[in-house]
């Protein structure tokens, strides 16, 4: 049977191409610069980045899952950067079609599907990390508005969105907790501070620390119920842990085809290093690594494509995919000799970026914890 159908396929070959003219040439310079091309987003998401997730009756595209996991590996075969980028601009969007009311959708769901607005996604705290329910930051009722207090990190480019999604504990005024609580946060409308933490990987991103200190935003801009929070970012994250899953396929095919064409043309003792038996090895493991958590991620995707929760695909997908890539760029990058350790080769990159492919939505000791609860029925999380 074949693994895509011609639909599929199309699909992939349309995107590589895009990404290999229109992205690939400019990713080591943006790298080094630590910028990123948000001017093509827009185009990108003719292929369904980002629309995918969402109804066609909503401005999106409505891909099955399968489609949205293709395009996932294609950007992580590119550039991590970019598949971080579209993955949190895609959780973005998935929770406001989940949750929005109208003057929400109009204000935020449409311009970021038009690729004319930003957002981030903002749950990770100091001290509530895999405990993602451990939030601290408090957005207290106060008229009707809401002043919040508290911080989050690693929000993933929140240096360059324009709104946010906010996960805060909402305290009523006579002090009634109401529990964790998304709340939109317009940059433009509401003062509280970002910047950038310096970070290994995926150097064309930025990692956030934000500080809300007082910051007053109206009551209209919770998204959802009171209390429906953690529910929500739940839903989010799983689809999420595919995305990332399947970018590390890329991330790993990306390892593969730059083995493959280094071990080719170096020659050592006489002849190309890929006659040599220990190259030939790592290669077949990279190769073996590939197609492995390529079939992983593809199962999840049917799974949820076949209106199943998909929650253990998608935690096995990524627990493994992401292991994976750690180890296929540890091995491409072995293949190239010093050559692999310098700037100007793409498996240094890869290498740091793959570092990153097993700790965001759920580490790979979370994913093991999922997976050992959902076979043997006990939880070991606490
Ligand atoms: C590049 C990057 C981008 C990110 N982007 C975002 C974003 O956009 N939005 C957002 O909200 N968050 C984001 N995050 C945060 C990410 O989701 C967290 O880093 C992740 O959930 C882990 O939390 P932590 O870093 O606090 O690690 P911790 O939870 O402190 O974990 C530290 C170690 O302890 C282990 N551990 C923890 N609890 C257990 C347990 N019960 N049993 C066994 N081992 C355990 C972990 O597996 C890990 O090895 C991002 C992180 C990174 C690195």
């Amino acid at each position: 049977m074949p693994e895509l159908n011609d639909e599929e396929r199309a699909l992939r070959d349309a995107v590589r191409s895009f990404l290999e003219k229109k992205v690939a040439p400019d990713v080591a310079a943006h790298e080094r610069a630590r910028t990123f091309p948000w001017e093509l987003l827009p185009q990108l998401y003719e292929f369904g980045y980002v629309r995918g997730g969402v109804p066609e009756a909503e401005g999106g595209d409505e891909l099955s899952m399968m489609m949205q996991a293709i395009l996932m590996e294609e950007a992580g075969r590119c550039w991590g950067s970019l598949r971080t980028t579209v993955n949190v601009q895609g959780m973005v969007a998935r929770t406001l079609s989940a949750a929005a009311d109208a003057g929400q959708r109009a204000r935020f769901l449409a311009p970021l599907l038009e690729g004319r607005r930003f957002g981030w996604f903002g749950l990770t705290e100091p001290d509530a990390g895999s405990d993602a329910g451990a939030v601290r930051t408090v957005a207290r009722r106060k008229g009707d508005g809401y002043v919040v207090n508290g911080s989050k990190i690693y929000i993933t480019n929140a240096l360059g969105c324009d709104f946010g999604i906010l996960f805060a504990r909402v305290l009523e005024e006579d002090g009634t907790d109401r529990g964790v609580t998304a709340i939109l946060v317009d940059a433009a409308e509401s003062r509280f501070g970002v910047h950038d933490i310096p970070h290994m990987p995926l150097r064309s991103t930025t990692s956030c620390e934000l500080t809300f200190d007082d910051t007053v935003i109206p009551a209209a801009n919770v998204l959802g119920d009171l209390g429906g929070g953690l529910s929500l970012a739940m839903k989010a994250v799983n689809v999420g842990r595919l995305n990332m899953a399947m970018g590390a396929v890329g991330l790993s095919q990306a390892c593969l085809e730059e083995a493959i064409r280094f071990c080719r043309q170096r020659e050592q003792f006489g002849k190309p290093i890929a006659a040599f038996q220990l190259v030939q090895q790592m290669v077949v493991e990279i190769a073996t690594l590939t197609e492995t958590s390529r079939l992983l991620g593809h199962r999840a995707a049917r799974a949820l494509d076949a209106g199943e929760p998909g929650r253990y695909e998608c935690s096995m997908a990524k627990l493994y995919c992401g292991e994976s890539a750690g180890r296929a760029a540890t091995l491409a990058l072995q293949v190239h000799g010093g050559a692999g350790l310098m700037e100007e080769s793409p498996v240094e990159r890869y290498f740091r970026d793959a570092r990153e492919a097993t700790i965001p939505e759920g580490t790979s000791q979370i994913q093991i914890l999922h997976l050992g609860k959902a076979l043997l029925g006990h939880s070991a999380l606490r």
